[in-house]
């Protein structure tokens, strides 16, 4: 897959500029194991290093959002929430951010290590059962390990496990059926509106001619939009780096509690994004000239 599918995710627009340019392949840091915690609530990561699975608990069995790159990087995944004290077999519940080989690649072999159900956007199923990356863009098709989705849900569906329940917001542009998914948790008696916050750059998409997916670009303009306005006290990207995960990680051993709250940071994240979405449109546009 080379550097181009790594830039299929975006990290290149917004963080590890260096890490990216200075490999041939996926970072390290994607399939790097990197030690499960407890986040707020329910809420628990268990990704690798470089890329985020999150497991949603409940005393019904839980849901987990993605599960790395592939069946190594599931198999990682799995070897995480074996160590936090829970089943694999308890897991009733896949839902994935996007249909990108770098969230979406361990999806088979999580279905097969749990038993668990995938619940996916109706838009984002083909490519998920087709194992490949949907629309025009300069990285080409970047396969993954197809997996078949068992439930399409659509926006603004809650999915219910036990005390659990999850909402889909459909945020398409990344990808034709990217999804952000909230969560109410409580914290120390604290009630926290969680984002589950799907990737939202441009990643080498066509902004102008893409036959395969033409309304890309306002399908953006929509999801800044959305996101703009929705309540976040705790902001969870699909890459941990977004969102300096590891060093609110490092304030909660040392005694900060509200090391992961912030209702600031979607916001200043999206406007951050939006303003690297119009530079790349304009770049596009001038080169189309
Ligand atoms: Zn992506």
């Amino acid at each position: 897959m080379k550097i181009l599918a790594l830039i299929l995710c975006g990290v290149l627009s917004l963080a590890s500029v260096n890490v990216a340019r200075a490999d041939d392949g996926p970072p390290a840091a994607w399939t790097k194991p990197s030690k499960p915690y407890r986040v707020v609530g329910n809420v628990y990561y268990v990704g690798s290093e470089g890329l985020s699975s999150y497991l949603i608990t409940s005393s019904a069995g839980h849901v987990l959002l993605d599960a790395g790159m592939s069946a190594e990087g599931a198999k990682l995944v799995e070897s995480n929430i074996v160590g936090l004290g829970f089943k694999l077999a308890d897991v009733k519940i896949l839902i994935n951010s996007h249909a990108h080989f770098d969230h979406a690649g361990g999806l088979a072999q999580m279905k097969a290590g749990t038993g668990a159900r995938l619940y996916a956007s109706s838009q984002d199923k083909p490519a998920l059962e087709k194992g490949r990356h949907f629309g025009d863009n300069e990285n080409g098709l970047t396969p993954f390990p197809a997996v078949k989705v068992d439930r399409t849900i659509r926006d603004g569906q809650k999915i219910k496990l036990g005390e659990a329940t999850l909402t889909a917001h459909l945020t398409p542009g990344h990808t034709i059926g990217g999804t952000t998914w909230t969560l109410s948790t409580t914290e120390r008696g604290r009630p926290l509106n969680v984002v589950f916050f799907n990737s939202v750059s441009v990643a080498g998409n066509a902004l102008i001619g893409n036959k395969t997916y033409p309304r890309n670009v306002s399908d953006y303009r929509a999801t800044f939009a959305k996101l703009k306005a929705m309540p976040a006290d705790v902001f969870l990207p699909v890459h941990p780096e977004q969102g300096d995960l590891l060093a609110k990680r490092q304030r909660v051993l040392r005694g900060d509690n509200g090391a992961f709250i912030d209702p600031t940071e979607l916001g200043r994240f999206v406007a951050k994004s939006e303003a690297a979405f119009d530079k790349e449109l304009a770049r596009q546009q001038e080169a189309a000239k």
